[in-house]
């Protein structure tokens, strides 16, 4: 029977304002955007990499759990504490500490939002790839947490390819730094890319640099609508096959669009798909250029073709998909919602099938987001007080991942695992990566504290670890 630890420590460290155990902290701190919710015993707020290192070493020596947070919008789990324990938010890290426009790099503190990052990188012509939609409510340290994308990864990739380098703490309160400032490195492991997707069950990221990339001059928008799916994703290989690069490529499926119908004016009858296409470049495109474009995009089974060329114009064509997440609360009570990936070849083969599996379970399956990368977030909407209804949606989701598996796709492109998909884990990775993995774990966290309960598909009692009174 544990005795649980003493907490009078971290007071000491960090005072009462930052070292909370009242209810209603406790009750905000425990749930995360995946509605899920487990109460830590103590919320604490680090400001400084000294502070970090100092509670982790004593958390590490005491046996507590620690669960590192930015602003909890994740979605599958990631930051709920389900063993008690310590969540250490990064919220108030919030200092720019460099921005160097000549190297095209940002140094931040962990719980700069996103939103921040761009707002700073703007005033030099400057952006940071990864573009969550969560942007104004995400932090850095949550967005390497998660390995976050949105749509532009089809041109620069996800959170993952823009991250230069970190300064982390491990699970025995040693700070190490990782990366370069350099674009070009040839030096070793590459811990980087490791922390970033390892949803705080390796290391706390205090600071991270950031890799910036210049704003194109021009962007030209377009937003086309098919009589099926596989019109559109004909349209989608072309484009992705012709020398212009996309910098995105959003899908939407009929049910999509009939749920925004009423606020997006211009979308015609009968519409199966949607896509819309951004092109970025650094002056207007000449007129072969665009007629290639629009000649890819036009393949046999287009309805309707619309480009926006100002600013303006644009966040009008993005509307439709802007106002889709909040429109699909209409549809039901419950909703899961995947972000699976497969290769783009195989998107018709996967949309045929999920359209198969919603009749199957007799459950509503909505599919849109960013097909460019083949990754597409699929929208499991039932009816949460019906207990049957669940099941079926249940039952539907893992045929939905059977599905991916065979079309040799991936089970998360941007979400990551946190507890809602540790169960399916094995269903991907081999014995041998889990192995690796485990091993990889337990040198950078010894004593199992970090985020314990997430990512690997380990069992789910956790004696090692103490309460804290
Ligand atoms: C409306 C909405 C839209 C969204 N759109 C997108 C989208 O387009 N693309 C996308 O990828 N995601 C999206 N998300 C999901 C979510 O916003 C991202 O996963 C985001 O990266 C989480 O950031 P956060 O600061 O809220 O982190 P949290 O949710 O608090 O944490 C996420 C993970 O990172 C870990 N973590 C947090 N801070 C640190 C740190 N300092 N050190 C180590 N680990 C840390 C946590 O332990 C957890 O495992 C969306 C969410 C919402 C609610």
């Amino acid at each position: 029977m544990n005795r649980g630890v003493d907490r009078s420590v971290l007071h000491q460290l960090l005072g009462p304002e930052r070292c909370r155990e009242d209810p209603a902290t406790c009750l905000a701190y425990g749930y995360d955007n995946s509605r899920r919710t487990s109460q830590p015993e103590v919320v604490v707020f680090p400001e400084t990499i000294e502070e970090i290192c100092c509670i982790i070493e004593w958390a590490a020596r005491n046996r507590v759990a620690v669960v590192p947070r930015g602003f909890g919008s994740n979605t599958t789990g990631a930051s709920v504490p389900v063993t008690g324990g310590l969540v250490m938010s990064t919220e108030r890290m919030t200092r720019i500490l460099d921005f160097e426009p000549r190297d095209r790099l940002i140094v931040a503190q962990a719980g700069v939002t996103n939103e921040a990052i761009q707002k700073t990188a703007t005033r030099e012509r400057l952006f940071w790839p990864p573009d969550p939609s969560s942007a104004s409510y995400s932090t850095v340290g949550g967005n390497i947490g998660t390995n976050a994308g949105g749509p532009h990864a089809v041109r620069y990739g996800t959170t993952r390819d823009n991250v230069l380098g970190l300064v982390a703490v491990d699970g025995q309160g040693h700070v190490f730094r990782t990366g370069v400032k350099t674009t070009k490195s040839a030096i070793g492991y590459d811990l980087t890319r490791l922390i970033v997707g390892s949803e705080g069950t390796l290391a706390i990221v205090a600071e991270a640099t950031l890799k910036l990339v210049p704003r194109p001059a021009e962007r030209l928008t377009y937003r086309t609508l098919y009589t099926s799916p596989e019109a559109a994703t004909g349209s989608l290989i072309e484009l992705l096959n012709q020398p212009i690069p996309p910098s995105a490529i959003e899908f939407m499926d009929q049910i999509a669009i009939d749920l925004i119908r009423d606020r997006v004016p211009g979308l015609p009858k009968g519409a199966q798909a949607l896509l819309l296409t951004e092109i970025e470049s650094d002056r207007p495109l000449e007129t072969a250029d665009r007629a290639r474009l629009e000649g890819c995009l036009s393949q046999s089974g287009l309805l309707d073709l619309d480009v926006a060329e100002s600013p303006e114009a644009a966040t009008l064509l993005w509307m439709a998909r802007k106002s889709l997440s909040p429109a699909l609360r209409h549809l039901g009570s419950g909703k899961i919602n995947e972000d699976i990936v497969v290769p783009t070849s195989r998107l018709p083969e996967l949309l045929r099938g999920l359209a198969r599996l919603g009749a199957e379970h007799e459950t509503t399956i909505v599919t849109f987001g960013h097909a460019g990368n083949g990754n597409l977030h699929v929208n499991l909407i039932f009816d949460e007080q019906e207990a049957a209804a669940t099941l079926r949606a249940n039952q539907a989701l893992e045929s939905v991942f059977r599905l991916v598996l065979q079309l040799e796709g991936t089970l998360s492109g941007e979400h990551g695992i946190g507890l809602s998909k540790r169960p399916f884990m094995p269903w991907q990775v081999d014995e041998s990566s889990l192995f690796l993995m485990r091993g990889i774990k337990k040198v950078f966290d010894p004593t199992g504290i970090l985020n314990p309960g997430k990512l690997l598909p380990d069992p789910p009692d956790f004696p090692h670890l103490n309460p804290v009174k």
